[in-house]
């Protein structure tokens, strides 16, 4: 059984600010140690039910906060970037499950801890087919391009309350309470870890009630970003229509074209600020 999880940060426990989040942040250097060992939690509780193979993919910021030095010895990490799948990267068709670890609630939620959609600063939304999706949400549809099912996924209350009505086959571990966007209710790392750990053990039992998120062909992917200028930037990519103001629709055949094209967007938002 092969083991691909994907390695969030603001969803782990006690993560609550950007001073944790953020490369600079004077937080940041402990809670990448928490991030490391919920990953680790969740390669454990992989290996403990049988798997041979466990790739972590790292899929915060810049991709490379994940500890070798602290990380099981027998998983292979994907770090840095730039990267084709994104917070996927890593993943091909020969995985039995996905897990996503550490997520948030997307951008706009009222309460979701450091909520944010991909880049906090581009875009406010992003829609899959018409439907408004997190990151888990996105993911999962990459992971289905590749006929991987989503088997586990980790993050606070506003997260899991979301996927659950969606994605309700998975396991869900609920890692803190949002009282507001930068405070929580939290368990322990510690505590937060073994529930990871158990709750990995306990999906992969069950890999046979997983099921696969395909989104048909062609999928319509809509951009809404934050600044009417990332939108005029993103409509030099071919196919791509504006939709209003500061929004953009392209319509692609599967999701490694959706994924090129929302890529494409980041880079050409981000290198649209003047300011
Ligand atoms: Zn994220």
């Amino acid at each position: 059984m092969k083991v691909f999880i994907s390695v969030d940060m603001e969803g782990m426990a006690c993560i609550t600010h950007t001073d944790h989040t953020r490369i600079d942040g004077h937080e940041y250097q402990i809670a990448r140690r928490w991030m490391t060992a919920e990953a680790n939690a969740a390669a454990e509780g992989a290996f403990e039910a049988g798997a041979t193979e466990v790739v972590l993919s790292d899929a915060h910021g810049g991709m490379h906060n994940l500890l070798p030095d602290e990380l099981h010895r027998d998983v292979q990490l994907v770090s840095g970037a730039p990267r084709p799948l994104l917070q996927m990267e890593g993943i091909d068709a020969s995985f039995d499950a996905a897990l996503m670890i550490g997520y948030h609630a997307r951008a706009g939620d009222a309460l979701g801890i450091l909520s944010h959609t991909h880049v906090s600063r581009l875009s406010y939304e992003l829609r899959l087919n018409g439907q408004p999706v997190d990151e888990v949400a996105f993911n999962t549809a990459v992971a289905g391009h590749f006929g991987v099912p989503l088997a586990l996924v980790s993050g606070d209350d506003r997260l899991v309350a979301g996927l659950k009505e969606s994605h309700p086959w998975a396991e869900f571990i609920t890692t803190k309470w949002a009282i507001s966007r930068f405070c929580a209710r939290n368990l322990m790392p510690v505590k937060a870890q073994d529930l990871i750990r158990e709750g990995t053990t306990r999906a992969l039992g069950r890999l046979e009630e997983m099921k696969l998120v395909q989104l048909g062909d062609p999928i319509e992917l809509e951009i809404h970003f934050l600044d009417p200028m990332c939108a005029q930037i993103a409509l030099d990519i071919p196919g791509a229509e504006r939709i209003d103001g500061r929004a953009i629709r392209y319509v692609g055949r599967d999701m490694l074209e959706i994924t090129r094209i929302w890529r494409l967007s980041i880079n050409a938002g981000m290198s649209s600020f003047p300011i």
